[in-house]
């Protein structure tokens, strides 16, 4: 475990009547620190994406492994040219429609980021937060700041600041505070260093958005399947195990009638459902909803809170209705798929 250190906890409402913990924080970031912040995805764990030494401190304060790059942020596009070979026209595109927002895209790199930023790749992922906070923050410290999701490294993302305090607490700098999440699911990850956009990981900008914007968008296999044994990952983060509570994840795939059926069959000691508004009158088991049936953007936002709270809730195995695969469904998938090392069962 890494040296306990010292952790301020920093409130921000927001950023006009707030501003002094807030530069507190943009100088702790220019000064080579750690500061997990949130962002409207889930929080970040920032440092300089310049300065090699402090970004080695984010993979540290995490147990993080080295080869998963980071995503660097910015405040404004100007921010991106100095770090980037090459800006596609595609790329255009998406920023116009896009950004800033939840949606990460993958560059060439220019020889300015550092290798432990990109995980040793010759690209870089670059954002354009949409959080006030997070834009106000970075303009501050005046440097692209690299923030992977502020929790240790394969646990639930953290979409509060008590869900960073539980996992960085001695380990990083200092925490703003200001509130939850908005999306609750990390960004769309799109490369366009391709023949073809392609979607590594999905988020809070739909498939079905950026196809209106760029026409044909690959999704790459990996995001519903584990990777092929021996085959390359496009993006290191794919190959990992993650967002996983402690308890042990069971998706099923079925209707209510089915899931119900299926799990109040197994009820016991440490058994636990997570499952949609509508299930929970049907379940014999204890049950904790992560959204409406059919509300994707509900379902992205509770997730990574409810997969804690299971944690808490002492659960040992939890049934988990599995989510439609549109919209933000997809992403929400993609996360759950994760948690469950890809366990589901087809009802
Ligand atoms: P997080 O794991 O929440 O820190 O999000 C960072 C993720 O963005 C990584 O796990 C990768 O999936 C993706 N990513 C970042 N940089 C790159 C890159 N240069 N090429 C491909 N994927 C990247
Ligand atoms: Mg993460």
């Amino acid at each position: 475990m890494a040296d306990r250190i010292e952790t301020q906890v920093l409130r921000v409402r927001n950023i006009y009547d707030d501003m002094e913990p807030l530069q507190k924080a943009a100088e702790i970031l220019a000064g080579g620190g750690l500061v997990a912040f949130p962002t409207e995805t889930v929080y970040g764990l920032g440092a300089n994406a310049l300065d090699e030494k402090a970004v080695a401190g984010i993979f540290k304060a995490k147990g993080r492994p080295q080869d998963n790059p980071l995503i660097v942020h910015v405040c404004d596009l100007d921010m991106i040219g100095p770090l980037v070979t090459e800006i596609p026209e595609a790329a255009l595109r998406l920023a116009g429609a896009f950004w800033p927002g939840p949606l990460t895209m993958i560059f060439p790199k220019s020889g300015a980021v550092p290798q432990v930023t990109s995980g040793g790749l010759p690209t870089v992922a670059i954002r354009f937060p949409a959080h006030m906070v997070a834009r106000e923050l970075i303009r501050r410290a005046d440097v692209p700041i690299a923030a992977p999701s502020a929790n240790l490294s394969g646990s639930p993302s953290p979409t509060t600041a008590e869900h960073c305090i539980h996992d960085l607490m001695g380990r990083v700098d200092a925490i703003v505070d200001s509130g939850s999440c908005g999306v609750g699911v990390e960004s769309t990850v799109v490369s366009l260093v391709g023949e073809m956009p392609r979607v590594l990981r999905p988020g809070g900008v739909t498939v079905e958005q950026l196809r209106e914007v760029l026409g044909e968008v690959e999704v790459d296999p990996a995001v519903c399947a584990p990777l092929a044994e021996g085959k390359a990952a496009a993006s290191p983060g794919m190959k990992y195990k993650h967002y996983a509570p402690r308890a042990h994840v069971v998706i099923l795939e079925g209707g209510r009638q089915a899931f119900a059926k299926y799990v109040n069959a197994r009820a016991g000691d440490g058994i636990y459902a997570m499952c949609f508004e509508e299930d929970v009158p049907g379940l014999s088991v204890p049950s904790v909803s992560y959204g409406g049936e059919g509300d994707d953007a509900s379902q992205a936002v509770r997730l990574f809170a409810v997969l804690r709270q299971m944690d808490e809730l002492g659960a040992k195995t939890v049934y988990a209705h599995c989510p439609a695969r549109t919209g933000v469904g997809l992403a929400v998938y993609n996360r759950l798929l994760r948690a469950a090392a890809f366990e589901v069962v087809r009802l």
